[in-house]
């Protein structure tokens, strides 16, 4: 016969978990609502065994949390609190606003010093970005298109560069394309009226 805590590690994975090097579930790699779909199996609603939050190392306690407070509608999906460590989709649209907003102000004709450290923070990535798979599919992506010539060129390029990054990430996860020529109003200029 096997005890509840077995049974509970041989549970089949939530649709879009992902599991990190250290075999937990990786927060920075799974979106919020995937960890809110293994809680919803594994516990009726208005009950809490903390059964769940032991597998989601507290992420689902957190989801819980959620799901009394922030859905309006049945269909809404639960919503990760702000003060929670980020999902692999709060994440990337932090990080996405930090570096496109970065590449923006980046200088028209930039001087070797400022060409190196934009090139050191966008080298850095694949290695240092915490959700490891995703690091893994930015790091093909920028061996078969490195970012070196566009940082030479500056800003104009670098933008091009980094919205055709961006598009290929949204293609791979089923997501309209973004226009880059919208890069500038989106980013520095904002939309005319
Ligand atoms: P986001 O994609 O985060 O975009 C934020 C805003 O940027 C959009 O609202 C739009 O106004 C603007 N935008 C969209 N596309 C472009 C573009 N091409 N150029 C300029 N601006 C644009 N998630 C995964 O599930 N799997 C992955 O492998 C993965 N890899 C990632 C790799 C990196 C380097 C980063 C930073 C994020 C990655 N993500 C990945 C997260 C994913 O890209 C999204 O950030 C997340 O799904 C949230 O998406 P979103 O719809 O809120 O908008």
């Amino acid at each position: 016969m096997s005890t509840e805590s077995e049974s509970s590690q041989k549970a089949p994975l939530a649709p879009g978990m992902v599991i990190g090097p250290d075999g937990k579930p990786c927060r920075s790699c799974t979106a919020f609502r995937s960890f809110a779909g293994m809680h919803k199996k594994k516990k009726p609603a208005g009950t809490s065994d903390g059964s769940a939050a032991a597998g989601a190392g507290g992420f689902a306690a957190a989801t819980a949390l959620a799901m009394t407070t922030a859905p309006t509608v049945e269909t809404d999906p639960p919503r990760l609190p702000a003060d929670c460590p980020p999902d692999v989709e709060r994440l990337g649209r932090h990080t996405w606003t930090f570096l496109h907003t970065t590449v923006s102000y980046f200088a028209p004709q930039p001087t070797p010093h400022q060409k190196s450290s934009m090139l050191g923070l966008l080298n850095a990535l694949p290695t240092l970005y915490p959700c490891g798979s995703c690091a893994g599919h930015l790091r093909d992506y920028m061996k078969s298109d490195p970012p070196e010539r566009a940082v030479e060129q500056g800003r104009e390029a670098l933008e091009l560069w980094l919205c055709k990054v961006h598009n290929e990430v949204n293609q791979r996860l089923g997501k309209d394309e973004f226009d880059c020529a919208t890069v500038p109003q989106r980013w520095r200029e904002g939309w005319p009226d």
